[in-house]
């Protein structure tokens, strides 16, 4: 059960005070608090756990500092969406909005290799009024031989051209929790010129220790892919992971699924579950066409496989688009086959429109046939 308390609810009200003492006595009760400190208010919200079926909705509704009471499902508590449940489907991080209704795309570099091509990349995307991007410095690699990432080295030039550029948002996947003060400490010396999205990667989907350590966390939201060889309801309760911890501004990421099945893309790509993830949950789903077709072929009619995906994504909704963008992809010291070139983003970006627009024309015809 979660209790919706009327925003900007003083934790050293009275009222506030006989809530939660209220709420102790409850037997067989748990509560934890979650407070989300924004711009206009402060939400507070307090989380009962243990045997609320015996609760009644009316009498927790009633007591001080209340406003509004949801009972959940066991399933996803935080992140799911439950039956008259409002709650919002969206955040802000660093001045960009992520929600299931908003679209965002994050074009950058797999892994940082160099200072020139990660300024190069950047400057092309705000040429094109982009202000999110992904950037990798610690890259969990299949062989322990292969390019690893520049990990701390990197931070401070990429955060530095970051802010140079306008860039609001990196994407940065982290493989240990020790990554996140390195980031901290370089967002830090850099003065804060830019935001970092942290991702957790679908090798590291179930690493709850991890999942645990980045979600006491509230400084960055969170990208976590869905594990390729585990379940949806799996993966989702991984992202769950990070809510039940604190951090709420989660993003669920789409990558594909590891199976010969999808030959010859490098995974089976799966965003037919983009509508899935957004009923069964309030997170934005982010669609990652790179890592799920992994090359660059492309069809008679001229269009790249990645960019046949990304617009099915979009067509159905997804909310982000993590891609891989190289200036020159053989010299790439990860994942070159699959990356984008550079000079290709205003056209992969109009195509983008393309798919965004007639998903907005999809959603309005919906909307109109409900109402028949
Ligand atoms: C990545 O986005 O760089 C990456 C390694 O993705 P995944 O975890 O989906 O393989
Ligand atoms: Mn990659």
């Amino acid at each position: 059960m979660i209790l919706i308390l009327i925003p900007d609810t003083r934790p050293d009200s009275p009222e506030y005070k006989q809530l939660l003492a209220h709420l102790a006595n409850l037997p067989g009760i748990s509560s934890r608090v979650h407070t989300e400190v924004g711009i206009e208010h402060t939400l507070t919200e307090v989380y009962l756990i243990g045997n609320t079926k015996a609760l009644s909705i009316e009498e927790i509704g009633s007591l001080p500092c209340v406003e509004r009471v949801v009972r959940v499902s066991e399933e996803y508590r935080v992140l799911g969406r439950h039956k008259n449940d409002d709650r919002p489907a969206n955040f802000d991080y660093n001045g960009v909005r992520f929600g299931q209704d908003t679209l965002n795309v994050f074009a950058g570099l797999c892994a940082v290799d160099t200072l020139e091509h990660v300024e190069m990349m950047m400057k092309a995307l705000s040429e094109h009024g982009q202000v999110c991007t992904r950037m990798g410095a610690y890259k969990p690699r299949t062989s322990p031989y292969s390019f690893q990432g520049h990990g701390r080295s990197c931070l401070p030039y990429v955060f530095d051209i970051a802010g140079k550029y306008g860039i609001k948002v990196i994407a940065m996947e982290i493989t240990h929790e020790s990554h996140l003060e390195e980031i901290h400490d370089a967002l830090f010396q850099t003065g804060n010129s830019t935001g970092v999205m942290l991702q957790i990667g679908t090798r590291n989907t179930q690493n709850f220790e991890l999942l645990k350590n980045v979600g006491r966390q509230q400084d960055f939201p969170v990208l976590i892919k869905r594990g390729f060889g585990i379940t949806l309801d799996e993966s989702l309760n991984a992202a769950e992971y990070l809510a039940s911890e604190g951090n709420h501004k989660v993003i669920f990421g789409l990558r594909g699924m590891k199976t010969n099945m999808g030959d010859p893309h490098r995974n089976f790509v799966d965003f037919a579950h983009v509508p899935v993830v957004k009923r069964l949950t309030r997170m934005p789903v982010c669609i990652d066409p790179s890592h799920s077709v992994g090359i660059r072929a492309q069809s008679p009619d001229d269009i790249p496989d990645i960019m046949h995906v990304t617009a099915q994504g979009i067509i159905a909704g997804a909310n982000m688009v993590l891609v891989d963008f190289h200036p020159v992809p053989n010299k790439a010291l990860v994942d070159g086959p699959q990356a984008m070139l550079i000079k290709e983003l205003p056209y992969f970006l109009e195509d983008i429109q393309i798919a965004r627009e007639a998903y907005q024309q999809r959603a309005a015809l919906a909307k109109r046939y409900q109402q028949v």
